[in-house]
């Protein structure tokens, strides 16, 4: 599938939320609701996890933040009785 701009892979809504503050949108393929980290470029095209494994030639870059890079290892390298 050929897309243009920027993509941002973002996660279900249908998974537990891990961040508060998140932003939330529609994969422009199959119209999952997903969520964001509200430091994303918000002119990205969002895409769901599962159309950015199906769909997108694994060559192609998509949107990760170093904010969300320190996010998720913070949130990793806490006690699970404090996620
Ligand atoms: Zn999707």
């Amino acid at each position: 599938m050929h897309l243009t701009g920027r993509l941002l892979v973002c996660v279900p809504t249908t998974l537990p939320a891990v961040f508060p503050d998140d932003r939330h949108g529609v994969c422009a393929i199959c119209g999952q609701a997903v969520r964001f980290r509200p430091h994303a470029p918000a002119e990205s095209t969002l895409l769901c996890v599962r159309c950015y494994l199906v769909h997108v030639d694994p060559d192609t870059p998509c949107e990760l933040t170093s904010e969300s890079i320190d996010e998720l290892n913070a949130w990793l390298a806490a006690p699970e009785s404090d996620r």
